[in-house]
């Protein structure tokens, strides 16, 4: 077990590069690093700022604004400007299907559990490559502030991100060209950055409290031995300081004696109203009453009307407290700091409500829309071996994973995890009836098995015959402190199980393992791309089956004009599967799916009818 840093240049190991921390955050994105002087410090581009927004717009020529640029698009060219996509990332439709008025841009319905896709003109992407483009513009404003290549990072999730959330957060760095070194959990950081957990003698019980833009969360972590562990996360995905802004528009309206509906009808009007109250929330730190005019709109308000009106919404998060103490199975006194972090919590209301429920001062020295960044950089600096004070626990040099279809490399534990380590991740069949299923165990870097080294290979037998996507497989990797690694297969439904075990350092060269790590680096993105085509394929060929099989079962439902245009789409779509174009693959599922879709609802219907007519008396 050994950690290498390898300068792209020579290709030979070096100690002292440079590695960024980044908060990839919903709201706001930012980039930090150490500076000579041993200080976390945030990075601020030609005074741009140090936030850039989470908003990445296309414009009609091909051109893409990333950041306050792209912000200002939100109102005149909604369509083509993609916020938020943190929300997207990872996740299904079937995942976002609740919320899905939110966004203003179209996000692809395309009835499936795979990624979601978000269409702008006539392109599709992923909000891999969305997440990517404001990766590449911080990375971008980083080696101009800093007049230094930057390709390693460090980046944040929330505690509450699933692996494929995180998976689809790693991906994003490397598209962008960034070797993703860690994925660390915001609370996490944010401790780091007020010098919690540094300290491998200490255990403390923490609270981080995160109210950012459009999201709330709260963790309950145990940092023991230099180990954070997430005791448990509470919180509201759609609770954040737009709220504030929101209540204080809706009560000018309300003082104006407007009609709301009427004012959010007029786009400019709502905007600027919104912004006026952002900015009257902020100013609140410094004054008690704002006093404003937007054309005829009289835009006053007093602090004390204003807590009023967010006191419910902070409460709410008081409650979400409340809740992620008895899940840790904790009671107040049992936590010793507790830390505020996102731009929200600078409001003096949350401060105060926060630190009377906790009983304690509130950790609030450092800026809280920049914590998570600094500790992530904090984070980056101790990979980098650069501090001395800090034992580097044993991690994993090269990423352990599973071969999944279209030969692609699961990761399972991502290099760079500590060890002793454990992940499991379920999955399922992809044929009916499949009664064996083929698990073959890699390690490496690289997106394709066939460029990684293959660990072991064998057969979870005697899998009772179910159609594709029912059985549930369960596949846990354990990665002990001798570096001996048990792979555990089990099917949920039926308990056949099946077990090995390999030592992945066996028969390795450190110079192996750095030349792997070397070739992952060059082929990052080429990497992703064919990624991204074959997992197109796979989605597009699993398309094509299920049409096929409603065809054949259903085809009494359906014209002889429907069945030969599915048909014609069908031809389609296994046309440009043979290729390796992404967009057009995208395009025919979509065109398919779109054109099938009532098929589907029709057949309800039929089926519907047919038990009333059963149930009626004649
Ligand atoms: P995220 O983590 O969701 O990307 P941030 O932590 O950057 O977001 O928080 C953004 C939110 O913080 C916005 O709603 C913004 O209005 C709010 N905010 C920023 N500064 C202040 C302030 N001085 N007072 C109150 N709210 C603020
Ligand atoms: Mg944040």
């Amino acid at each position: 077990m050994a950690k290498i840093g390898i300068n792209l240049a020579t290709g030979s190991i070096q100690k002292e590069e440079l590695i960024v921390g980044i908060d990839l955050g919903t709201t706001n994105s930012l980039v930090a690093f150490i500076n000579p002087d041993k200080d976390p410090q945030v990075i601020n581009d030609m005074g741009r700022g140090v936030l850039v927004p989470s908003v990445v717009h296309f414009g009609l020529a091909g051109d893409i604004t990333v950041g306050n640029e792209a912000k200002e698009y939100l109102i005149t060219d909604p369509q083509n400007t993609v916020f938020s996509v943190k929300r997207l990332l990872g996740r299904s439709y079937h995942d976002i299907e609740n919320y899905k008025d939110f966004f203003s841009y179209k996000v692809i319905d395309d009835d499936t559990e795979s990624l979601v896709k978000i269409k702008v003109g006539d392109k599709f992407y992923t909000p891999i490559e969305l997440s990517s483009l404001i990766l590449k513009e911080l990375k971008a404003r980083a080696e101009h502030a800093l007049k230094t290549p930057v390709n390693r990072a460090v980046i944040t999730v929330p505690a509450y991100f699933n692996d494929s959330q995180r998976q689809a957060t790693r991906d994003a760095g490397k598209l962008a060209g960034l070797d993703v070194l860690r994925i660390v959990n915001e609370p996490t950081a944010a401790s780091l950055a007020y010098g919690i957990g540094l300290n491998p003698d200490e255990t403390k019980t923490i609270a981080v409290y995160d109210l950012g833009g459009g999201t709330f969360d709260v963790s309950i972590l145990q940092i023991q031995n230099g180990i954070f562990e997430v005791l448990s996360t509470n919180g509201n995905t759609f609770l954040g300081g737009d709220d504030f802004d929101r209540a204080i528009v809706d009560y000018w309206i309300e003082k104006n004696q407007l009609i709301k509906a009427e004012v959010l009808a007029d786009n400019k009007l709502a905007q600027k109203l919104r912004l006026k109250a952002e900015e009257s929330k902020k100013a609140f730190a410094h004054q008690s009453m704002v006093n404003d005019k937007i054309g005829d709109v009289w835009c006053t308000i007093t602090r004390e009307a204003f807590e009023e009106l967010i006191l419910p919404k902070v409460e709410e998060t008081i409650t979400c407290c409340k809740n992620a103490l008895k899940d840790a199975g904790l009671n107040i006194s049992q936590i010793d700091e507790v830390i505020m972090v996102g731009g929200s919590t600078r409001t003096a209301l949350v401060k105060k409500k926060v630190s009377e429920f906790f009983g304690r001062k509130v950790h609030d020295e450092l800026n809280p829309d920049e914590v998570v960044a600094l500790g992530a950089a904090i984070q980056a600096d101790i990979l980098a071996g650069n501090r001395r004070d800090i034992l580097l626990l044993d991690v994993t040099p090269l990423s352990l994973g599973i071969e999944t279809m279209g030969g692609l490399m699961d990761v399972i534990i991502p290099r760079n995890s500590k060890v002793p380590t454990k992940a499991g991740r379920q999955y399922t069949t992809s044929i009916d009836g499949q009664v064996n299923m083929k698990i073959a165990v890699y390690q490496g870097e690289r997106d394709l098995i066939k460029e990684n080294r293959k660990l072991a290979e064998f057969e979870l037998k005697g899998i009772p015959a179910m159609p594709a996507g029912f059985p549930k497989v369960d596949i846990n990797f354990l990665l002990n402190a001798d570096g001996i690694l048990k792979i555990q297969a089990v099917e949920l439904r039926s308990g056949v199980k099946q077990e090995v075990e390999v030592i992945p350092t066996y028969g390795i060269t450190d110079d192996q393992v750095e030349q792997m790590l070397m070739d992952s680096i060059t082929h990052a993105k080429d990497d992703v791309s064919q990624r991204m085509v074959i997992e197109a394929r796979v989605e597009g060929e699993q398309m094509v089956s299920t049409v096929e099989k409603f065809l054949h079962k259903n085809a009494d439902f359906l014209s002889e004009e429907e069945i030969a245009q599915t048909k014609a789409y069908v031809t389609a779509l296994k046309e440009v599967l043979a290729g390796s174009e992404k967009d057009q693959i995208h395009m025919a599922i979509d065109t398919l799916n779109e054109y099938t879709r009532p098929f589907a609802e029709r057949l309800m219907d039929v089926a519907i009818s047919h038990a009333m007519k059963g149930k009626s008396i004649e």
